[in-house]
């Protein structure tokens, strides 16, 4: 088994793409790339389809006929525009997590009841949907998908010096091809201010996740905690008074953490599909001596750190 980290991988590929396609590295299809890429593998990925797949968002599975791997994407309108996230995250477990398929034994994953327990059956980013003992690959295979789509350098170009916004989130959304909650989560991961994301659904928190900064000073999400009754995630659009561009400030005692409670402006944007909200948190800076220097003292069981 490959054992790159998932970032180097996804480094290692967006280097090449740059040398070779430039700018046009963002808007060549990526099926494209997956099969050319991996063509001259003794098991390369040979198909990459739509189909329905219930309630999966994407799959990485053997060929039944050949030693080749499929990768296949739900055409389900809910997953509209995350595909190319769902194609990346398949192609992070194809280089670093398959078992390779030998020529002679490529039919040997499949068990008497039709599961073929090669294959991978994934809905990336939505880790509330992600079981215990699969975390680990998941969480690998989206920092794969999060590095390739997204380069850091890039990024920061694409953000510098501008003040966060649904308009900024859109640009480089579309930009990189791929859904909001993929754009913000990158941004928490490599912004220095204090800000933390939260995926809600129902009044309550899918998921969430805080900035380095942030989580220094108190600041995580637990999945499953309610969403406060007086943020915008849960009073809805009507709270924004027709604001739905920039992050409203909200009084102490709205967004309340490890630490106690302060002022955030919070920027939530309402994707009614799915019913879902995706809440940006924005916190003042703190003075360097407030800062925690052991965060690992605290309970953080349920904050969900992505490795890689
Ligand atoms: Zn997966």
């Amino acid at each position: 088994m490959n054992r790159k980290s998932p970032k180097k991988a996804a480094n290692d590929l967006s280097v090449l793409l740059h040398q070779v396609l430039g700018e046009e590295r963002f808007t060549r299809s990526l099926d494209e790339i997956v099969l050319e890429y991996t063509k001259n593998q003794p098991d390369p990925i040979a198909k990459v389809v739509a189909d329905s797949l219930g309630d999966f968002e994407g799959m990485l599975r053997p060929s039944r006929k050949k030693p080749c791997w499929h990768i296949v994407y739900n055409n389900d309108t809910d997953y509209r525009g995350r595909e190319k996230f769902t194609l990346a995250h398949e192609l992070g477990h194809y280089l670093l997590h398959r078992r390779p398929l030998g020529a002679a034994d490529f039919t040997s994953g499949v068990a008497n009841d039709g599961v073929d327990e090669r294959a991978f059956s994934c809905n990336p980013l939505d880790r509330h949907l992600w079981h215990k003992s699969k975390e680990e690959i998941e969480g690998e295979a989206d920092t794969f998908a999060s590095y390739l789509l997204m380069p850091l350098d890039d990024y920061r170009q694409q953000v510098a010096g501008q003040d966060m916004s649904f308009d900024l989130l859109r640009h480089v959304a579309r930009r990189y091809g791929v859904s909001l909650t993929a754009v913000v989560r990158k941004w928490i991961e490599f912004t220095d201010q204090r800000a933390a994301m939260v995926l809600g659904r129902d009044g309550f928190a899918l998921w969430g996740w805080s900035s380095d900064s942030a989580y220094k000073s108190g600041i995580f999400i637990n999945s499953g905690m309610e969403l406060p009754e007086m943020s915008v995630a849960a009073r809805g659009p009507s709270s924004q008074n027709g604001e739905t561009n920039l992050p409203i400030a909200l009084r102490e005692n709205v967004w309340t953490f490890a630490r106690g409670s302060e002022p955030v402006r919070e920027l939530t944007i309402f994707a009614s599909r799915l019913g879902q909200t995706l809440s940006i948190l924005l916190f003042d800076d703190v003075p360097e001596r407030d800062a925690l220097e052991e965060p690992r003292e605290w309970d953080t069981y349920d904050q969900f750190r992505w490795r890689g």
